[in-house]
């Protein structure tokens, strides 16, 4: 039966280390969280975030803005937090009320800010394999690979999901890794085939227990992104998790598991980019 990948407390030991670090730098890194509207998930993220960021001695502040807010407000908004030294890391919470243009407000954050990776300059930066801040969902899974001791050159990596968010910023972490990967999406023709022959299985694609424990090969280490609300209560991933503990060497729990590594990824890219600003 498969070891569990315990994101949670993983997390937990990244945030340590952060912290320890931070009382040694001499100032605070300063995050900035902007939150638009009412969206009762995004409160509960941007909360989340905002009380990781000052508990590992960051500069942190959400700045919540009516779901009226114009367009242009929240550019001039963004603008200010680019321009102030005080500021090392913007991240505006997804998604917003459907009379702002999201790529314009993405295009507006300065690249050297985005801890989110976000800006096309970061993606442009992670399709190249060249340094930059990228997004903090894959960023946490590269750490759960780590700490489930995978070899990733020349490994079989299959992502399913194609998304700006979480699919496509991980196969090219993999990628850059030396791993061989694959995308597999909705328009896939055999999906269980093309996941069987992972070593490396990533699930990002939001549909609840898709992925069946005949669909994972014996020994891969398999890393649930999805979060899904069963009608009955409580949270459930992409990956039928009492099935495949059966097949897979390792695999991440839902909840648990990467969720607490996207907000310690988080804090990991606003320390990066207050070290790389700083400097
Ligand atoms: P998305 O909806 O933007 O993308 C889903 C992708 O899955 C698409 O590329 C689509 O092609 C593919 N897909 C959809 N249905 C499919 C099917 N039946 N078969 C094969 N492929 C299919 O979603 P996203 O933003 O990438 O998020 C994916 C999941 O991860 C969601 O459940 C989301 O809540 C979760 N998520 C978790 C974290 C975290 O921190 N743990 C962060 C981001 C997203």
């Amino acid at each position: 039966t498969a070891r569990i990948l315990d994101g949670k407390a993983l997390g937990a030991r990244l945030q340590a280390k952060l912290a320890e670090r931070v009382a040694g730098l001499g100032f605070r890194p300063g995050l900035r969280v902007v939150r638009v509207g009412e969206d009762p998930a995004s409160g509960v993220y941007v909360r989340n975030k905002d009380r990781a960021a000052l508990a590992v001695g960051f500069d942190s502040a959400t700045i919540h803005l009516p779901e009226t807010v114009t367009e242009a407000e929240l550019l001039a908004l963004i603008a200010g937090l680019n321009a102030d030294p005080a500021v090392d890391g913007i991240l505006v919470q997804l998604p917003l009320p459907a009379h702002i243009r999201g790529l314009a407000v993405l295009d507006a954050v300065d690249p050297a800010k985005d801890v989110d990776g976000f800006h096309p300059v970061n993606v442009g930066r992670l399709a190249n394999g060249q340094p930059g801040l990228v997004p903090c969902t894959p960023r946490g899974v590269m750490h759960l690979l780590a700490e489930a001791g995978v070899s990733l050159p020349g490994a079989r990596a299959v992502v399913l999901g194609r998304s700006a968010i979480v699919g496509r910023p991980m196969a090219a972490l993999l990628l850059a890794a030396d791993a061989t990967v694959t995308i597999v999406h909705s328009r896939t023709r055999d999906l269980p085939a093309e996941c069987r022959r992972a070593e490396v299985l990533v699930a990002a694609v939001g549909r609840a227990e898709l992925v069946r424990g005949d669909w994972i090969a014996p020994g891969a280490v398999v890393i649930d992104v999805g979060i899904n609300r069963r009608p009955t209560g409580g949270l459930v991933g992409d990956v039928a998790f009492a099935e495949a503990v059966g097949h897979a060497a390792a695999i991440t729990p839902v909840p648990g598991g990467v969720g607490p590594m996207t907000i310690a990824c988080l804090l990991e890219n606003t320390l990066q980019a207050a070290l790389a600003r700083r400097a």
